[in-house]
């Protein structure tokens, strides 16, 4: 089985994440993708509890209507910061060593990947699909493999794939903003998830 893993803070959700996880199904004939809100909210305006539920909720309504979408609680019940190496082990262990996950991230978080904590496991355990963004340059991809490459002794380069969405310059950051100034969010989120955000006043 293969299974597609879409981390993220999604305060709140957005059709980039869609689109991403849709097309990484897709190219990778991926049997479904669980979305995996982070336990780790960074917005200040709310108790974390509050704003972590509403980031599930909203994740639950916008892939609600996609057969092969999930959401998991894992990192959001386990609270505080959550590390991926310690998502996809306990992954492992529920779907069983023969599943092969695919843990899609956008190119600017895949630069991030050397910061993560065990890099190298990661890497074992998982595919990773690193989808281009507007504005993406692949050469920085090239040199991140060829770090890491160089530090885990081993080629990296069929574990870390590169999938090319849509050119999509949606932002959860942008979305904040709009809401914040009074400009309208129609289209760059499912309608479901703006009512939500308007009828629980976030993000004001
Ligand atoms: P923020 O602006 O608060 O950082 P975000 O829009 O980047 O939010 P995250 O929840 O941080 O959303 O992102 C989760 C994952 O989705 C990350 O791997 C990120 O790179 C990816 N992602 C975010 N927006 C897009 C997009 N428009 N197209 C493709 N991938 C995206
Ligand atoms: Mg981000």
């Amino acid at each position: 089985m293969k299974i597609g893993i879409m981390g993220g803070t999604f305060n709140p959700i957005h059709h980039g994440h869609l689109v991403t996880a849709a097309e990484a199904l897709n190219q990778f004939s991926l049997e479904k993708v669980i979305f995996i809100p982070s336990g780790d909210p960074p917005h200040k305006d709310y108790r974390e509890e509050e704003i972590a539920e509403h980031r599930y909720l909203m994740t639950v309504i916008a892939t609600s209507s996609n057969s092969k979408f999930f959401v998991s609680r894992i990192e959001i019940d386990r609270k505080g910061k959550s590390y991926t190496i310690d998502t996809l082990k306990e992954l492992k262990k529920t779907y069983g060593m023969d599943t092969e996950f695919y843990f899609i991230t956008g190119a600017d978080a895949i630069l991030e990947i050397l910061t993560w904590k065990k890099t190298e496991e990661i890497i074992s355990l998982c595919y990773m699909i690193a989808a281009t963004r507007p504005g993406y340059n692949l050469l920085k991809l090239e040199e991140l493999k060829k770090d890491l490459s160089g530090m885990t002794g081993n080629n990296v380069d069929s574990k870390i794939l590169v999938m090319e969405v849509p050119a999509l310059a949606i932002s959860s950051t942008d979305i904040r903003e709009r809401i914040k100034s009074g400009r309208p969010i129609d289209y760059l989120v499912p309608e479901g998830v703006s009512n939500y955000i308007f009828k629980h006043g976030l993000y004001r």
